[in-house]
């Protein structure tokens, strides 16, 4: 049996998306997308393909641009902060890691307010920012989806102050107007193919003006807009893989089926941990991630035996982050019903297993 990938990142990818990467790549009458260069009409076209479906996907404004950078979603903490315009301050809902990241780097070239957190119950709910005046930052970021806690926005801020949304862990997991927000970044390895990439989509409006001399031209994202993605060589391979991705999505009926399924899923999983007598969730029930689902037991021998008896079940990477221990299934896109289906089996084993050997 396949193992079954629960880890945070890079996710599994669809059979079907690996085998077309293989056929393309492994026709050696021709030369491949990755022998040639990347001024050709068939990079160009893959990548206009790529981006037609980004717009496509999310319903995109025509104003909005969408660029596939290098870096990672990690880039972007250090872009965005040097090149969104005004002199107030970046505000940050802080929900965990992600968020400090973003943060430490914001500090670096800005002043910064801490709009709201949760760290002050390890980060399992999502905080209210009602109160807030938000009219005076440049702009606000947050992290849709807490890829280590588990938590999730299903609400956002209704604001005039430009909203700069982290989706790496669930771009393109559910219905949501991307038009509301003014710049969204993902890395490409969760829920867009592989690693080496990230997807920026942003409108222009919210940038510095005038200072293409001031920002280094690789952190510069008018750059990047006007070379079209390629002011140096771009990684072609990590754009074959998410063009594959999207239309894998597109294959399956778009978002909404997508999102369906997610939920599906996500709901499976959190019944299975409400009624299994050995786990429980931590997380605020109305904020649950349905990509990230963090749970817990309150004895440490039973979450040893349970890592022990996953890794012989062929479940991989159902530990919680080291920060916060437990366990933790990411469920993204591409995570079958079927391995969610296997893991609650393999609880209600483990449980039944349990009540007869005792602790
Ligand atoms: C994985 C992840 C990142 C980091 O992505 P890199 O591509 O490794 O830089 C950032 N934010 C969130 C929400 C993530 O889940």
């Amino acid at each position: 049996m396949k193992e079954c990938n629960f880890y945070a990142g890079p996710s599994i990818l669809d059979n079907g998306i690996v085998s077309k990467a293989i056929k393309q790549i492994s026709n050696r009458e021709n030369l491949s997308v990755l022998e040639i260069s990347h001024r050709s009409d068939k990079i160009v076209s893959l990548f206009e393909d790529t981006k037609s479906m980004v717009r496509d996907l999310m319903n995109l404004d025509k104003t909005k641009e969408v660029l596939f950078l290098h870096g990672g979603a990690s880039l972007q903490f250090a872009m965005i902060p040097l090149n969104i315009k005004g002199n107030g301050d970046a505000g940050f809902i802080d929900t965990g890691i992600w968020s400090k990241k973003a943060i430490i780097e914001a500090k670096k070239v800005r002043n910064v307010s801490i709009v709201g957190s949760s760290r002050d119950d390890l980060y399992n709910y999502i905080p209210k920012i009602e109160d807030y005046d938000l009219s005076a930052l440049d702009y606000l970021h947050l992290t849709s989806n807490n890829t280590i806690y588990g938590t999730q926005f299903f609400e956002f801020p209704k604001c005039e102050t430009p909203l700069v949304v982290d989706m790496s862990s669930d771009v393109l997991s559910r219905k949501l107007n991307f038009n509301d927000f003014d710049l969204i970044f993902a890395g490409f390895q969760k829920n867009l193919g592989t690693t080496g990439g990230s997807l920026v989509v942003l409108d222009k409006s919210i940038l510095k003006e005038g200072n293409e001399d001031e920002l280094l031209s690789m952190l510069d994202y008018k750059v990047h807009i006007k070379a079209k993605s390629m002011f140096n060589t771009p990684s072609v391979f990590s754009v074959l893989m998410c063009n594959l991705t999207l239309k894998w999505i597109m294959e399956q009926g778009g978002i909404d089926v997508i999102e369906e399924r997610n939920q599906v899923k996500a709901e499976m999983l959190y019944n299975e941990i409400e009624r299994n007598g050995l786990f429980y969730s931590y997380v605020n029930k109305r904020d649950r991630s349905l990509m990230n689902v963090c749970f817990d037991t309150d004895n440490e021998k039973i979450e040893a035996d349970f890592l022990a008896f996953c890794n012989e079940q062929n479940i991989i990477g159902i530990k919680g982050h080291r920060s916060r221990g437990g366990f933790r299934a990411s469920l993204y896109n591409s995570m079958p019903l079927e391995s969610v289906e296997y893991l609650i089996d393999r609880m209600k084993l483990f449980e039944k297993r349990y009540a007869r050997k005792g602790i």
